[in-house]
């Protein structure tokens, strides 16, 4: 049997960090191709993994596969190629990237068939009143939800099926097959489209792209320009001329669900043309996501639209990728494999020769500072289209202003002001819930997390103190737990309190809120959106979300309520982030042909990101901000990895910190060692938390000193979990 392909390398899903290799048993040897997913034997278990690649030799000491899950190969081997390189650069296991970039659902042991007719819950019409609190827990989650899938069930409650029979068996609980999701964007007409003639910069922008695109070489460009500054019409034109010559396009979004109107444009620009677009959202069941994988994979699909994990679509031919926002920090995973999407973008680029293009307002510095550096090309779109103005930007200075609650009586009146000009406005207050604190009058205790110690957030219309970070909730009490008094106080602001006091300061105005809280059923974020668009609202209140993605044209004055919020943040990158929110929300006003205002609330009236803000002036911000990182070694002028040490017992975890930090002090070259010091969130889901810090100017010594904790994890006490966070953007 000599020359036999015999022996297969496979990535197992599992925290290993190389690939396996099996034995082919003769059985299997005509459906063991790369690019199907197997069982194997790990230990005494039986674990799913991705054949990578076949070769011959000497199989006496490999264990065999047991089974191969598919029928044709899933992925290719460019694909392949790109994971391997991801999972280096992030130091993650590599069979674990490719359960993650993989479709949900293809994980686990598992035929097709099943995924796609997978169980979808709702609420039941005739339902009595569940008694466990497991089974309270569930249906409150259905409720919330409206419609939700089994896998998904699962992964945010831990569900027995026990539970989830009661509830269908007492009729608080419907269940259908997953047939019935359908594609929310499928029903829709589709959208007209507009011809339009560009302007100046938008077509010396595209004229410099088809260059690059006819060389088919990679390029990674930055087109920068504000809000209405037409770059999702330079990326329709990009894209119509990357499929006219049989290529393909990725498109990646910060979040589908808030930008239902690029998805149309989108539609109407392509959708007579004979050209296939994919939406990967959210709301497909892991049937559909499946289904959306494998056409794209055959090779159907000329446009995919999607969020982060998008990145991973298999689009064998890439001409194009866009990342829209490449500055959102939701491109980022927080947890797991924790990939940059606009990097990875990148890496991928690179090895399908293709264009990759970052559109931003606010280019996050990293890539502002590689366009300076010509690295990136450099593609500024100078105003807005059409002449429009910029809207004129206010600072109200707090320590001054009359309040009452978290607003001004200059923002009141502004909202006075502009309701009766017939105007609409949106009031941005990062901080949902009625209030941040809940607190006694008289011995000033205030109810914290017990699993996080971070002060509970009081939901007045739930009637609930709601821990933001581990979901941990509470009845209010009604006396102090540490005085026994009578007097405990919301104190502070959020959303719902902000929508009170509007209330009752303005009844004349129809306001509205836009939060996680009231847009978690389904569906009620595109009906609070269009219920603005059709002028049914005349104040939405809402968190970030309300900064995104939306064209409101009649929306002329925007609030914020307090720019201190991301200001005060304990991480370097505070004040990049508190610049760009508020030039993002600034551009939500005066999208239509009536000029917009946007006043901005403030403690500290004088700090640079607010003063740039009010100019729209991004290069005086970036002149600024690099002078304060520079002397730090801060990105963009070095890297990080964050370690993450977390566990039961302080002790322990301090232990190990202490044990790590030597360690890799004692190995690292070039390398500085910052900590083990306590996260600022030192606390969280009861786990104590601590991080080592690594700082270099160089990214090649980090990763070199990164292989040495292969060997050191082997050091760490079993109940303490260590974290790898290359590139991290969240530090808390
Ligand atoms: P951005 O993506 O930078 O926010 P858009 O591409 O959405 O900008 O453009 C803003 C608005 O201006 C949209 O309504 C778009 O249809 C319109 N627009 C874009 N380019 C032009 C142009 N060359 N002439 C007229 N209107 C345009
Ligand atoms: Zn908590």
């Amino acid at each position: 049997m000599t020359g036999m392909m015999n022996i297969a390398e496979v990535a197992v899903a599992a925290p290993l960090d190389k690939t396996l290799s099996y034995a082919i048993p003769e059985e299997l040897k005509n459906t063991a191709v790369p690019g199907v997913r197997v069982r194997v034997p790990l230990g005494r278990r039986t674990a799913t993994g991705y054949l990578l690649g076949v070769s011959s030799g000497e199989t006496e000491k490999l264990k065999p596969i047991r089974e191969i899950l598919d029928t044709d190969p899933l992925f290719s081997p460019a694909w392949v190629e790109f994971l391997k390189k991801a999972a280096a650069y992030y130091r993650f296991p590599i069979g674990e990237v490719f359960r993650c970039a993989l479709p949900a659902g293809l994980s686990g042991k598992g035929n097709d068939v099943s995924i796609l007719s997978e169980k979808i819950y709702s609420v039941g019409d005739c339902g009595i009143e569940p008694a466990g609190k497991k089974q309270k827990k569930v249906l409150r989650l259905v409720q919330d939800r409206g419609e939700i899938s089994l896998s998904e069930l699962r992964l945010l409650v831990d569900t027995p099926h026990a539970v989830l029979s009661r509830l269908v068996d007492i009729g608080a609980l419907q269940v259908a097959s997953a047939e019935r999701q359908r594609d929310p964007f499928r029903d829709q007409p589709v959208p007209q489209d507009n011809d339009l003639k560009l302007d100046v910069d938008q077509q010396s922008a595209l004229d410099a792209m088809q260059e690059k695109l006819d060389a088919q070489e990679f390029t990674a460009v930055l087109l920068h320009g504000v809000t209405g500054s037409g770059k999702t019409e330079v990326y329709l034109r990009l894209i119509a001329a990357t499929v006219a010559v049989g290529r393909q396009a990725l498109v990646l979004v910060p979040e589908i669900a808030l930008t239902p109107q690029l998805v149309s444009r989108f539609r109407a620009r392509f959708t007579d043309q004979g050209v296939t677009l994919a939406v990967l959202h959210s709301g497909l069941s892991d049937g559909e996501r499946y289904d959306a994988w494998r056409s794209i994979a055959r090779g159907d699909v000329q446009i995919v639209i999607g969020a982060r994990s998008a990145v991973f679509a298999p689009l064998g031919n890439l001409g194009v990728i866009v990342v829209d926002e490449e500055h959102e920090t939701s491109y980022k995973q927080s947890e797991g494999f924790r990939y940059h999407a606009r990097d990875l973008a990148l890496l991928r680029g690179q090895a399908a020769d293709s264009l990759v293009l970052l559109g931003s307002a606010t280019p996050s510095l990293t890539v502002y500072r590689r366009a300076q550096e010509g690295e990136v090309l450099y593609l500024p779109l100078a105003g807005r289209v059409a002449g429009r103005p910029l809207p004129s930007v206010e600072l109200v200075d707090m320590c001054e202003a009359e309040q009452v609650g978290a607003l001004s009586e200059q923002l009141l009146a502004a909202l006075a002001d502009n309701h009766a000009a017939g105007g609409q406005s949106l009031l941005l207050l990062n901080r949902r819930g009625f209030a941040p604190y809940l607190i006694c009058a008289d011995c000033g205790f205030g109810l914290r997390c017990p699993n996080c110690e971070i002060t509970l957030t009081y939901h007045q219309s739930a009637r609930k103190l709601l821990c933001h970070y581990c979901d941990y909730d509470q009845t209010p009490p009604d006396i102090c737990p540490r005085c026994s008094g009578h007097n405990l106080m919301p104190e502070g602001s959020g959303t719902e309190r902000l929508e009170e006091d509007l209330t009752a300061r303005l009844p004349d105005c129809r306001i509205a809120r836009m939060d996680r809280d009231t847009t978690t059923a389904k569906g009620a974020h595109q009906r609070l959106v269009d219920s603005v668009l059709v002028g049914d609202v005349d104040i939405l209140v809402g968190t970030q979300m309300v900064a995104k993605g939306h064209d409101f044209p009649n929306v002329t004055l925007v609030g914020v309520v307090d720019a201190d919020n991301s200001l005060n943040f304990p991480d370097f990158r505070s004040s990049e982030r508190t610049f760009s929110l508020l030039v993002q929300v600034a551009g939500r006003a005066g999208r239509g042909d009536k000029p917009g205002r946007v006043l901005v609330q403030t403690y500290s009236p004088d700090h640079y990101a607010l003063q740039c803000a009010l100019n729209h002036d991004y290069q005086a911000f970036y002149q600024q901000e690099i002078a304060f990182r520079e002397p730090l070694g801060y990105p963009p002028f070095g890297h990080l990895v964050n370690l993450v040490m977390a566990g039961n017992d302080p002790e322990k975890v301090l232990r190990t910190g202490e044990l790590l930090s030597r360690q890799l002090d004692h190995y690292g070259q070039d390398v500085e060692v910052l900590g083990p010091a306590p996260c600022p969130l030192a606390r969280l889901r009861g786990k104590t938390r601590s991080q080592i810090l690594l700082k270099s100017d160089l990214r090649l010594p980090l990763h070199r000193l990164l292989q040495y904790l292969v060997p050191l994890s082997k050091q760490i006490p079993s109940g303490v979990k260590l974290t790898v966070d290359v590139d991290p953007i969240d530090m808390l």
